[in-house]
């Protein structure tokens, strides 16, 4: 190791920043996260870092520091973004005996800034003694997705509580709380019920210790999005990370399953033609199994889970078990449809309502009023609607609708297989037919508002003169 890690208390003490432009702005950002007192040397600063003095976060001093000027200072940081002056600048601070950095110039830095990231208290620190920087970058994101938005509180929590720990619980049962307290509350913590996670632990510190029964697992019904692994939310990969177990259907691809543990168990229920699928009821029942063999439950779901996802039903029969069940959002296949098309969903002054839609009803019979809620000034993304298109269109006649009127069908958007039709309510189905297009897909429809486009702006009610 040519550099040591290392975390300098910096409460109260001097950092002294020389620059005035964008690289010190880089470091003032850095250093405003400690408790450290900010200096900025420069003729002129730009305007964040002005701001910062007239906010009373920073003081400012113009002329050059002399070695004895810096002699009392943490650190100096020689960032003017002009590599002659922040080699002068570093010279003079080692004069003075102070730690230097100098940006971009690792063979000037007795300290080097590591990748950070921040979880205040908790706080990782990445360096590669400058070999390669685009690898702590990588590590840095990987850290970021491992670690919960919310760990820093829940660390604060356990902080704000180790005297009570040390105080009731017995000194052989204290290990075990700890690790128990990292399990189950955090959890709890991370996805949002931050006071049952610290009722959870108030009570183990009254009780003595950990519960015994750490036998409830959970279940995260958890959206995979429209098909590209990179449109997964981090909660959904750390979700996955954690899982023990993941149920999982159809609609998700390959590569997003790759994202768990290696050795977590990969259930397929799905629901492809010719193939043995599960009856709803049976995956209601089994997560719920699963989970009350203490075991992390993920029911990965296309799209996302509260859309046409038949959340309702495995929701309801975690919470009947008092089984921790919650819902990891994800990109809808309406959304990614859009993105694809390169055209927003809705469109100011044309379309002020978004609905969406399935073509197919609980009984697998086809939903015969989804031509009522396209009224103008209206997107509809129809799901499940392709083995409907010809009723669809019949519909959207018999309503009054034009026959003109423009139809995008996409399937299997924003995956390796996506096709995409631009057609309209009468060429519908036989355009679907003619290509061949296979499930899922998505029928959009825009009836756009002629009275949004013709109307001019609402008007502010005028305020009275005082
Ligand atoms: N929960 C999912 C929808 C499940 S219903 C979501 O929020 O997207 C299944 C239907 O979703 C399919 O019949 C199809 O209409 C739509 N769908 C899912 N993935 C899709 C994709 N990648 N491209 C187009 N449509 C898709």
């Amino acid at each position: 190791m040519k550099t040591f890690p290392m975390f300098l208390r910096m409460e109260g003490r001097e950092v002294v920043i020389v620059g005035g432009g964008e690289e010190a702005a880089q470091k003032a950002r850095l250093i405003l996260k400690t408790e450290a007192r900010l200096t900025l040397v420069a003729e002129t600063l730009d305007g964040e870092l002005a701001a910062l003095v007239e906010a009373g976060r920073a003081t400012h001093e113009t002329s050059a520091p002399s070695p004895v000027r810096l002699s009392g200072s943490a650190l100096v940081f020689a960032a003017s973004g002009c590599p002659g002056l922040d080699a002068c600048t570093a010279s003079v601070a080692r004069a003075g005996g102070a730690l230097v950095n100098a940006v971009d110039q690792p063979d000037l830095c007795d300290a080097i800034t590591p990748s950070i990231v921040d979880r205040d208290p908790v706080v990782v620190a990445i360096g590669t003694e400058g070999t390669a920087p685009v690898l702590a970058r990588q590590i840095k994101t990987q850290v970021e997705e491992m670690l919960e938005p919310t760990l820093g509180g829940f660390a604060a929590l356990a902080g704000r509580l180790r005297t009570a720990v040390t105080a009731s619980i017995p000194k052989a049962r204290r290990r075990a709380f700890w690790r128990w307290a990292f399990e189950a509350p955090r959890r709890q913590h991370a996805q949002g019920a931050e006071r049952d996670a610290a009722r959870m632990l108030k009570q183990a510190i009254a009780a003595g210790g950990a519960p015994d029964d750490q036998s409830v697992g959970s279940i995260a019904l958890v959206g995979a999005g429209p098909g590209a692994a990179d449109l997964l939310t981090l909660r959904a990969v750390r979700r996955l990370q954690e899982a023990d177990v993941i149920f999982y259907d159809r609609l998700v691809d390959p590569e997003v399953l790759e994202l768990a543990r290696r050795d977590a168990e990969r259930i397929y229920v799905g629901k492809a033609p010719g193939i043995h699928s599960w009856p709803q009821d049976k995956i209601d029942q089994v997560i719920v199994t699963e989970a009350r063999r203490g075991r992390r439950v993920v029911r990965l779901k296309g799209g996302d889970p509260s859309i046409f996802g038949r959340a309702d039903e495995e929701m309801s029969g975690a919470r009947a078990a008092n089984v921790p069940v919650e819902i990891v959002p994800g990109v809808t296949a309406a959304s990614a449809v859009a993105s694809r098309l390169g055209r927003p969903l809705t469109e100011r002054g044309r379309t002020n309502r978004l609905v969406l839609a399935t073509a197919v009803g609980a009984g697998n019979q086809i939903v015969d009023d989804i031509a009522e809620a396209l009224r103008p000034g209206t997107t509809m993304a129809i799901y499940m609607g392709l083995g409907a298109a010809a009723e669809i269109r019949d519909q959207m006649i018999a309503h009054g609708l034009p026959a003109d009127l423009a139809v995008d069908v996409v399937s299997a958007a924003t995956t390796a297989h996506e096709e995409i039709i631009h057609t309209t309510v009468d060429g519908l189905a036989t355009d679907i037919a003619l290509l061949g297009m296979k499930n899922p897909a998505i029928i959009l429809l825009r009836n756009p508002s002629i009275a949004l486009e013709a109307k001019e702006p609402v008007q502010k009610p005028r305020t009275r003169a005082a």
